[in-house]
């Protein structure tokens, strides 16, 4: 589909929003709790924070929940029943819609995609992903943990949104990217008003600090180097930093419970805890926190691209905000360009 647009007033907005919810959409957006910003369902519009730059974690746990029962049995002793996870996929034929996440996030669902679909087709990932209509809100500040620029997408990116708003004043240009964004807001067209493409605000051009591809290259000639280990020395290996990431998609699977009945989990898992390359001979092929961030590096700037023809960094910043060791992506990556230069 062509991209259409529209423009819609702030009080349009809020009216937009509020009818969804009262049309049984579930909305997601960020809200404050506890202190914070954290995606939550809201109740009215006026329950979520659009101010925010970033809320704390991403929306992944609505693709990929931290927890989920991936299938559970039981067995009477002449009988077994099974009953699989995906029938109580939440988002399963619900209106789920995230509304007014910013850029970065939206662009890591279809970068997530790819590797749920590589060979194995995911259907706990699939559904959820497929039930989601995602309207972004583009920034207007980025901070500066923030480097989308540098990797290949920008402030006012639409690219993984069915809808990017952009704030233009006391009013929103809108993008409808594709049919999803047109289909969400068919039933409250009168509130949008059509505009042509080049009514739409142009992109700013951000500045980029670094090439992304010179990154790659070190990465591709140094394994060795002894940047990593030296680099991560203060690196405690707590795993916020995956966790908080929008594109980080490892998990580990366990199954609980006993002859009679039980269940198999899927749960987050981190390439940052020690024990998670631990074999059970007692080596670990990754035995230090430089080995570890090392590995974080390669399989964002080197082997997913090199898989998928995508990064698996969408330059959001929450690794860097969110560590307690103040280990910043952005000039660690930056060093990386440098060393490749060297
Ligand atoms: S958040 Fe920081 S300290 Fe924790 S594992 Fe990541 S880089 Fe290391
Ligand atoms: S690696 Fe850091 S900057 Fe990149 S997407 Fe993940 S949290 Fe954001």
């Amino acid at each position: 589909m062509e991209e259409k647009y529209f423009e819609i007033s702030a009080e349009d907005l809020k009216k937009f929003v509020d009818s969804m919810i009262k049309d049984n959409f579930e909305i997601i957006a960020p809200m404050d709790r506890d202190g914070d910003t954290f995606y939550g369902k809201i109740g009215k519009f006026d329950d979520a924070n659009l101010d925010i730059l970033l809320p704390k974690m991403s929306y992944k746990e609505y693709l990929l929940p931290k927890t989920e029962t991936l299938f559970e049995y039981s067995f009477s002793g002449v009988d077994i029943d099974i009953k699989d996870g995906i029938e109580s996929v939440e988002g399963k034929n619900r209106k789920r819609v995230i509304f007014g996440g910013r850029p970065c996030d939206a662009a890591a669902g279809p970068i997530m995609e790819k590797v749920f679909n590589w060979g194995y087709k995911d259907d706990f990932f699939n559904e959820r992903f497929k039930n989601l209509t995602i309207v972004s809100i583009a920034c207007e500040k980025p901070d500066d943990y923030c480097f989308c620029a540098e990797m290949q997408l920008s402030p006012e990116s639409s690219h993984g949104s069915d809808l990017l708003l952009k704030k233009t004043g006391d009013k929103y240009s809108a993008v409808v990217v594709n049919d999803k964004g047109l289909e969400l807001i068919a039933s409250y067209l009168n509130l949008f008003k059509e505009i042509a493409k080049d009514e739409f605000p142009p992109d700013k051009d951000w500045k980029k600090i670094f090439e992304i591809e010179k990154a790659k290259s070190f990465l591709d000639k140094n394994f060795k180097h002894n940047y990593f280990q030296d680099r991560f020395l203060s690196c405690i290996g707590c795993g916020i930093c995956t966790y908080t990431c929008p594109t980080c998609h490892c998990f580990d699977i366990q199954d609980e419970g006993d002859m009679k009945k039980g269940k198999r989990i899927r749960n987050w898992d981190s390439c940052q805890f020690a024990i998670f390359t631990l074999h059970t001979s007692g080596h670990n092929p990754r035995n230090t926190q430089g080995d570890r961030y090392r590995q974080r590096l390669m399989h964002k700037f080197k082997i997913y691209s090199e898989k998928f023809d995508k990064y698996l960094c969408v330059g959001c910043g929450r690794c860097s905000r969110n560590c307690p060791q103040d280990i910043n992506i952005k000039e660690v990556v930056k060093d990386l360009t440098e060393l490749a230069s060297a």
